[in-house]
């Protein structure tokens, strides 16, 4: 089987010695091979990294900025080849991959846009005192298999804008598109600024322990970010650690049950619920319980599951076969505990890791599948009463990525949003993600923000400048 990707250090191809199959989770067959790069090929890109960070750092950010934005560039002139690679090494649908690509090419535009002006203190002529903004040298990013090249453009375009240098890790189960944008980009970009190895997870490790690593942005589950967060202490790298959640949306009682449906489907089943803020718990008033169920039922009958690159498929399959499992066990624990489910709960035999879409109706607090993040297309649907009581539940979970709230009265939605613990909520929408919005997560969701001018900071030292003239 080929090998047709390859990693690329200090801007060239540079052969493994290992490979492993890359799967399409829609068909279970192996789309090429991979290459899995060893701790001498993270020295190497490490080394190249430092050697190429003077340079790039004392280049105008002018120049560092079209340079980001030309990356935009390479992925919009090849954007049906990425769409349809996206879609056999994930398994997400057309409009899904869409979205993804499109994000890339806009997130490099505008990212590329960005600067952090130093702020002056004090100024009083030869007298000053400014605080400035400077690149922490070589960035460590490692990334998951939801989103595998968005989420990697939001690493690569502020850590570069920023004056950085990078080493860059796909997830193992994603690796193909972010290898081919590595390879893309030394087109653009001086050897050795964006240096991009595959591998498994023990290479994210190493990052995470290497000395000559500065700072480590992470984005993956919570259980991985703790492991980062231990091992990047060897020597105080700074972290950005986008992690896991269990976001809840509470449905407020004077909503259209039929109107509010297709929003809400979707802010749960998006990328077959493989998305770090999918609706994970949904509560429901009460009074609109049966009717919102209902419609969202009737929603979901509509709705084309299938292998993405089929004409007309909305939501693919689970992304590998560990995630699979779990989901699968998340289901058989629902049904052992005579859980109902509206529809969906059981898996097809037929090839592909494909879960139905499943509603589970009511089940206790304390049920896994409303504790743990499903990553996958289930959804408990949890009725309340009392504001105040749900309020209480939707802030119960050691995460606090995201949230949001749906009603007709915005006072009252936005007074309920103000309450809720996590980084983002939304009220009457979901998902909107612009490179101007900071996004993180509060509690084990995460430290750090990503996007913005706050993410932007991220990849930065400051310094504090004090000028003053010689005492005569
Ligand atoms: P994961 O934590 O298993 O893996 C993420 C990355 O970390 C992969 O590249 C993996 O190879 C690497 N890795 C594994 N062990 C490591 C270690 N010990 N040290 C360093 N790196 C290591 O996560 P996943 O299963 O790929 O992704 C799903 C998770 O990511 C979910 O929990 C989801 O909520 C989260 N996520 C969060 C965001 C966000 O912005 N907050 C976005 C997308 C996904």
């Amino acid at each position: 089987m080929d090998t047709p990707y390859a990693i690329t250090i200090n801007g060239k191809r540079v052969p493994t010695s290992t490979t492993r199959a890359a799967i399409n989770p829609a068909t279970e067959k192996a789309i090429c091979l991979f290459p899995l790069a060893t701790r001498e090929h993270l020295d190497q890109a490490v080394v190249a990294a430092q050697e190429s960070f003077s340079i790039w750092r004392d280049r105008p950010l002018e120049e560092r900025q079209a340079l980001v934005a030309k990356l935009g560039d390479l992925i919009s002139e090849n954007r049906e080849s990425f769409i349809r690679l996206l879609i056999t090494e994930q398994g997400k649908g057309r409009a899904g991959a869409e979205w993804e690509i499109g994000g890339s090419i806009h997130w490099l535009h505008e990212i590329a846009k960005q600067s952090l002006p130093s702020e002056v203190i004090v100024d009083k002529g030869e007298e000053q005192i400014v605080t400035r903004y400077t690149p922490i040298g070589v960035i460590g990013g490692i990334t998951p298999w939801n989103f595998p090249l968005l989420l990697a453009v939001w690493k690569i375009a502020p850590a570069l804008v920023a004056g950085n240098t990078m080493v860059l890790k796909p997830s193992p189960y994603t690796p193909l598109c972010t290898l081919w944008f590595g390879e893309l980009a030394q087109t653009v970009l001086p050897p050795g600024v964006l240096n991009v190895i595959s591998g498994g997870d023990e290479l994210g490790q190493w990052m995470t322990e290497h000395p000559g690593i500065g700072k480590i942005s992470f984005t993956g589950s919570t259980v991985t970010g703790r492991k980062v967060m231990s091992s990047a202490s060897v020597n105080l790298k700074r972290l950005t650690l986008e992690l896991g959640g269990n976001d809840p949306a509470i449905v407020l009682p004077d909503v259209d049950p039929k109107k509010i449906a297709k929003d809400l489907f979707w802010a749960s089943f998006a990328n077959s619920s493989q998305f770090c803020v999918a609706c994970k718990r949904l509560y429901i008033h009460e009074d609109v319980y049966d009717a919102v169920a209902h419609e969202l039922v009737e929603y979901a009958k509509t709705v084309t599951v299938g292998d993405g690159l089929t004409d007309g498929v909305e939501l693919g399959p689970i992304q590998n076969r560990m995630q699979y499992d779990k989901v699968l066990n998340l289901l058989q624990d629902c049904r052992d505990r005579g859980q109902r489910f509206l529809i969906g709960g059981e898996a097809s035999a037929s090839p592909g890791y494909f879960i139905p879409v499943s509603l589970v109706d009511n089940p206790p607090e304390d049920s896994r599948v409303v504790v743990e993040e499903a990553f996958g297309p289930v959804l408990p649907l949890l009725k309340y009463r009392d504001i105040d009581d749900v309020i209480r539940r939707a802030n119960n979970s050691p995460y606090g990525l995201a949230a949001s709230v749906w009603g007709k009265d915005v006072r009252s939605a936005e007074a309920i949003a103000s309450r809720l613990e996590a980084g983002t909520v939304w009220i009457n929408q979901i998902h909107t993600f612009s490179p101007d919005i900071a996004f993180g997560g509060h509690k084990q969701s995460g430290i750090g923000i990503e996007n913005s001018l706050h993410g932007l900071a991220e990849y930065c030292n400051t310094q504090t400048l004090m000028r003053k003239p010689l005492a005569v």
